[in-house]
């Protein structure tokens, strides 16, 4: 989400839930592998926006990328960094790493999707909208991998999609 900061009880609450090893392994059963994809694919719930929904503790909730985030490169990082954005195009991916998960800026963001959206066999010109999309892979990752490979066939074939595009 774009520059939200977590208040200080929030922010040692989330660090506490990173450090729970109970947390990060309910975490890590919800992110899959796809054949043919560098992505990591989120399985668990969806937002509005199509990105990933994790629930550290009871009643508390974060974009599923931030938390990966935050467990690879520690709070204060997660904190500072305010707005990250996919370089992958893929609202559901959980790979903290370039081409991927990278920080970002909301203004870097708007203006990355404005232009990768105008560009053919960009996934984010979809026709289904990003959540749409990104609930439909989702339930196809959470049944079986290879559907999502398949998937992507299918979009590669159907619309020349590309998972990694230039940045333009
Ligand atoms: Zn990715």
């Amino acid at each position: 989400m774009a520059g939200r900061r977590i208040d200080p009880a929030g922010l040692a609450g989330f660090a506490a839930a990173l450090g729970d090893v109970e947390v990060v392994r309910r975490y890590a059963t919800k992110v899959v592998r796809v054949p043919g994809s560098d992505c990591l694919w989120w399985t668990g719930a969806v937002s509005g926006r199509g990105h990933g929904r994790f629930w550290f503790a009871d009643g508390r909730c974060i974009v599923a990328h931030r938390f990966a985030f935050g467990l690879q490169r520690g709070v204060q990082e997660l904190e500072d960094a305010r707005v990250l954005g996919h370089r992958c195009d893929n609202p559901l991916c959980q790979r903290v790493a370039p081409g991927h998960v990278v920080v970002s800026s909301a203004q870097e963001n708007r203006r990355e999707w404005a232009h990768r959206k105008e560009v053919a066999g960009s996934p984010l010109g979809d026709p289904r909208g990003a959540r749409r999309r990104a609930r439909a892979l989702r339930d196809m990752a959470r049944r079986d991998p290879r559907e999502v490979a398949a998937e992507l066939d299918r979009l590669r074939r159907l619309y020349g999609e590309q998972m990694q595009l230039p940045l333009g």
